[in-house]
């Protein structure tokens, strides 16, 4: 199949970028890895009149910890952040759910402001960005704003993102958590995530004392677990069991939603006993 016609640039700036998207508006469409965009285009889903292409610009790759806070460029490719020894320092986490995206040529191309932004219910990134308290930094016509990874998920192949911006960057402020886990059980086929866990836990005594989790694949949007984690007190298992907690599992051709839901407890559950583990506690 191939894409119906399209005009395409690679601006080597970010003012150069938001000129073109507010010139050609809706028929404008952003492509960095192209990994999601591509096949949406070729299956002619997505017809855009002009292609953005932001990989000329430099910035948008970069991957630095700036007063306490870790900032990952959108364009940086999931190998990069896996590879990396500063996101490695800083919440090594999210190099392992890096770890966990698709195959080598994938990461290689695909970026986590793609993910993020065209946000697969099914999609790893999420999870970990929501256990990790991370924020969205977009950038458009009216300045830049911030998001909470909270406040971005909003629904199913939906973000907080307005037509004519541009995620420039993922904050992660600085981890108090001692230890982290991404775990996930992939559909065999494609290796999105029926069920993804993101924990990362703090650990008093060689006990579990707070938690933070963030879950994927399960319900329409990725979101934070919180019934696990105010659980977290009564013991890992009787906290994971809490994991669907509010949330209405998908029922679909991959799995039942009375699987997902089994496997949302039982990834919780190993989510937070390897955190644990590696934080040097228990259960
Ligand atoms: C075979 C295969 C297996 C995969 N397996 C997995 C998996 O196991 N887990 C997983 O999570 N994902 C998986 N993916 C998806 C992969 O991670 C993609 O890389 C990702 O979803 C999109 O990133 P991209 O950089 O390719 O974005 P693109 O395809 O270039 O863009 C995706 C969307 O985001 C928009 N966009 C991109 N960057 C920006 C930006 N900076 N600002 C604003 N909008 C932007 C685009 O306009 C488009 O709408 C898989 C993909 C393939 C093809």
């Amino acid at each position: 199949m191939i894409p119906a016609e399209f005009d395409y640039a690679a601006p080597a700036t970010l003012d150069e970028a938001l000129s073109l998207l507010q010139e050609h508006g809706d028929e404008a469409k952003i492509l960095t890895g192209g990994h999601s965009l591509l096949p949406l285009m070729k299956l002619r889903l997505a017809r855009p009149g002009m292609v953005v292409d932001l990989r000329k610009i430099d910035s948008l790759s970069t991957i630095a910890v700036d007063n306490g806070t870790l900032r990952i460029g959108a364009a940086a490719t999931h190998d990069t952040i896996q590879q990396s020894d500063v996101v490695s320092g800083h919440c090594s986490m999210l190099c392992e759910c890096a770890g966990e995206i698709g195959d080598l040529q994938v990461r290689n191309a695909g970026t986590i402001g793609g993910s993020v932004v065209h946000a697969d219910p099914a999609a790893d990134w999420p999870a970990a960005l929501l256990a990790a308290d991370a924020s969205m930094v977009l950038v458009g016509p009216a300045g830049e704003r911030t998001v909470a990874a909270s406040d971005f998920f909003v629904g199913l192949m939906e973000s907080a993102i307005a037509e004519g911006e541009i995620l420039t960057a993922i904050t992660v402020p600085t981890q108090a958590a001692q230890g982290g886990a991404y775990l996930k059980m992939e559909q065999q086929a494609s290796g999105f995530a029926l069920c993804g866990v993101a924990a990362l836990v703090e650990v008093d005594g060689g006990k579990v004392t707070s938690a933070r989790v963030g879950i994927t694949g399960v319900a329409t949007a990725p979101y934070r677990a919180a019934a696990v984690e105010a659980a977290i007190g009564d013991g890992l298992e009787a906290a994971a069991a809490h994991a669907v907690g509010g949330f209405t599992p998908l029922d679909d051709i991959h799995a039942s939603s009375a699987y997902r839901s089994h496997l949302a407890a039982v990834f919780t559950r190993r989510a937070l006993e390897t955190a644990a583990a590696r934080a040097g506690g228990s259960a």
